[in-house]
Protein backbone atom coordinates (compact mmCIF):
# COMPACT_ATOMS: atom_id res chain seq x y z
CA UNK A 1 0.00 0.00 0.00
CA UNK A 2 1.18 3.97 -0.79
CA UNK A 3 2.04 5.77 2.71
CA UNK A 4 1.82 8.97 3.22
CA UNK A 5 4.51 11.28 4.99
CA UNK A 6 2.00 13.69 6.70
CA UNK A 7 4.27 15.78 9.34
CA UNK A 8 0.89 17.45 10.21
CA UNK A 9 -0.52 14.93 10.98
CA UNK A 10 -3.41 15.54 8.90
CA UNK A 11 -6.05 13.62 9.16
CA UNK A 12 -7.28 13.21 5.61
CA UNK A 13 -4.52 11.18 4.39
CA UNK A 14 -5.20 8.94 7.30
CA UNK A 15 -8.28 8.49 6.05
CA UNK A 16 -7.75 7.80 2.70
CA UNK A 17 -5.33 4.78 3.58
CA UNK A 18 -8.30 3.60 5.78
CA UNK A 19 -10.47 3.58 2.90
CA UNK A 20 -8.64 2.60 -0.02
CA UNK A 21 -5.81 -0.19 1.32
CA UNK A 22 -7.26 -2.82 0.53
CA UNK A 23 -8.09 -1.55 -2.90
CA UNK A 24 -7.08 -3.89 -5.97
CA UNK A 25 -5.46 -0.98 -7.76
CA UNK A 26 -3.52 0.40 -5.10
CA UNK A 27 -2.74 -2.96 -2.73
CA UNK A 28 0.00 -4.00 -4.18
CA UNK A 29 1.51 -0.01 -4.48
CA UNK A 30 4.71 1.35 -1.99
CA UNK A 31 5.16 4.79 -3.58
CA UNK A 32 5.47 7.12 -0.65
CA UNK A 33 3.77 10.59 -0.99
CA UNK A 34 5.07 14.20 0.89
CA UNK A 35 2.36 15.91 2.29
CA UNK A 36 3.09 19.67 1.98
CA UNK A 37 0.74 22.38 3.12
CA UNK A 38 1.08 25.96 1.53
CA UNK A 39 3.29 27.28 4.05
CA UNK A 40 5.59 24.34 3.67
CA UNK A 41 9.37 25.36 2.37
CA UNK A 42 8.53 22.59 -0.80
CA UNK A 43 5.06 24.74 -1.85
CA UNK A 44 6.82 26.28 -4.21
CA UNK A 45 6.95 24.13 -6.72
CA UNK A 46 2.86 24.53 -6.69
CA UNK A 47 0.36 26.92 -7.79
CA UNK A 48 -0.15 28.27 -4.61
CA UNK A 49 -4.05 28.42 -5.70
CA UNK A 50 -4.59 24.83 -6.35
CA UNK A 51 -6.71 22.86 -3.89
CA UNK A 52 -5.29 19.45 -4.42
CA UNK A 53 -2.34 18.39 -6.88
CA UNK A 54 0.50 15.99 -7.15
CA UNK A 55 4.31 17.19 -8.54
CA UNK A 56 5.82 13.80 -8.51
CA UNK A 57 5.77 12.41 -5.21
CA UNK A 58 4.85 15.65 -3.39
CA UNK A 59 1.06 16.10 -3.12
CA UNK A 60 -0.24 19.92 -1.81
CA UNK A 61 -3.11 20.12 0.24
CA UNK A 62 -4.89 23.92 0.78
CA UNK A 63 -7.22 22.97 3.33
CA UNK A 64 -8.33 26.90 3.00
CA UNK A 65 -9.17 26.43 -0.67
CA UNK A 66 -11.11 23.02 -0.01
CA UNK A 67 -12.91 25.11 2.70
CA UNK A 68 -14.13 28.14 0.46
CA UNK A 69 -16.07 25.76 -1.63
CA UNK A 70 -17.26 23.58 1.23
CA UNK A 71 -15.78 20.21 -0.12
CA UNK A 72 -16.72 17.48 2.27
CA UNK A 73 -14.09 14.83 3.15
CA UNK A 74 -15.38 12.17 0.85
CA UNK A 75 -14.76 15.03 -2.04
CA UNK A 76 -11.27 15.84 -0.70
CA UNK A 77 -10.80 12.07 -0.57
CA UNK A 78 -11.88 11.61 -4.22
CA UNK A 79 -9.50 14.78 -5.38
CA UNK A 80 -6.51 12.47 -3.68
CA UNK A 81 -7.56 9.77 -5.82
CA UNK A 82 -7.53 11.93 -8.61
CA UNK A 83 -4.12 12.84 -8.07
CA UNK A 84 -2.58 9.74 -7.57
CA UNK A 85 -3.88 8.98 -10.88
CA UNK A 86 -1.83 11.73 -11.99
CA UNK A 87 0.92 10.23 -10.83
CA UNK A 88 0.20 6.38 -12.11
CA UNK A 89 -0.91 8.10 -15.75
CA UNK A 90 2.08 6.79 -18.08
CA UNK A 91 0.42 8.96 -20.49
CA UNK A 92 3.08 11.24 -22.45
CA UNK A 93 2.96 15.23 -20.50
CA UNK A 94 2.42 17.05 -23.80
CA UNK A 95 0.43 19.97 -24.79
CA UNK A 96 -1.96 17.59 -26.50
CA UNK A 97 -2.86 14.75 -23.70
CA UNK A 98 -4.08 17.08 -21.27
CA UNK A 99 -7.55 16.44 -21.82
CA UNK A 100 -6.83 12.86 -21.72
CA UNK A 101 -4.47 13.06 -19.23
CA UNK A 102 -7.32 14.34 -17.25
CA UNK A 103 -9.59 11.90 -18.30
CA UNK A 104 -7.26 8.90 -16.89
CA UNK A 105 -6.98 10.38 -13.52
CA UNK A 106 -10.49 10.60 -13.44
CA UNK A 107 -11.01 7.69 -13.80
CA UNK A 108 -8.32 6.39 -11.02
CA UNK A 109 -11.16 7.86 -8.81
CA UNK A 110 -13.92 5.79 -10.29
CA UNK A 111 -11.77 2.36 -9.86
CA UNK A 112 -11.21 3.90 -6.00
CA UNK A 113 -15.35 4.15 -5.83
CA UNK A 114 -14.67 7.62 -5.49
CA UNK A 115 -16.41 8.80 -8.76
CA UNK A 116 -19.33 9.63 -7.53
CA UNK A 117 -17.79 12.45 -4.71
CA UNK A 118 -15.67 13.51 -7.45
CA UNK A 119 -18.19 14.55 -9.79
CA UNK A 120 -19.89 16.40 -7.43
CA UNK A 121 -16.54 18.17 -6.59
CA UNK A 122 -16.73 19.00 -10.13
CA UNK A 123 -19.62 20.31 -10.03
CA UNK A 124 -18.61 22.34 -7.52
CA UNK A 125 -15.86 23.49 -9.46
CA UNK A 126 -18.05 24.94 -12.63
CA UNK A 127 -20.13 27.35 -10.12
CA UNK A 128 -16.76 29.03 -9.71
CA UNK A 129 -15.44 28.81 -12.72
CA UNK A 130 -15.98 30.32 -16.01
CA UNK A 131 -15.07 31.23 -19.47
CA UNK A 132 -12.52 28.00 -21.21
CA UNK A 133 -11.94 27.08 -17.49
CA UNK A 134 -15.59 26.53 -17.46
CA UNK A 135 -15.95 24.91 -20.86
CA UNK A 136 -12.76 22.61 -19.35
CA UNK A 137 -14.68 21.27 -16.20
CA UNK A 138 -18.25 20.71 -18.46
CA UNK A 139 -16.05 18.47 -21.14
CA UNK A 140 -14.74 16.81 -17.77
CA UNK A 141 -18.35 16.42 -16.36
CA UNK A 142 -19.30 14.46 -19.05
CA UNK A 143 -16.98 11.94 -19.96
CA UNK A 144 -17.04 11.15 -15.91
CA UNK A 145 -20.55 10.82 -16.08
CA UNK A 146 -19.95 8.15 -18.76
CA UNK A 147 -17.05 6.76 -16.92
CA UNK A 148 -19.83 6.23 -14.26
CA UNK A 149 -22.48 4.74 -16.16
CA UNK A 150 -20.32 1.86 -18.00
CA UNK A 151 -18.40 1.33 -14.52
CA UNK A 152 -22.04 0.99 -12.73
CA UNK A 153 -23.05 -1.50 -15.65
CA UNK A 154 -20.10 -3.63 -15.07
CA UNK A 155 -21.18 -3.99 -11.08
ZN1 LIG B 1 -6.00 16.56 -12.90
Amino acid sequence: MISFTNAHNIQLFQDFINRESNSIILRDKNDSFRVILPDDFMSGIFNPDEYLSINGNYIYYNEARCNEIELTDEERLSCIAHELGHYYDETEKNEYNGKIREMNADRFAVSLELGEHLLSVLNKFRIIFDGNDRERIDERINNLQNILLVANQEQ
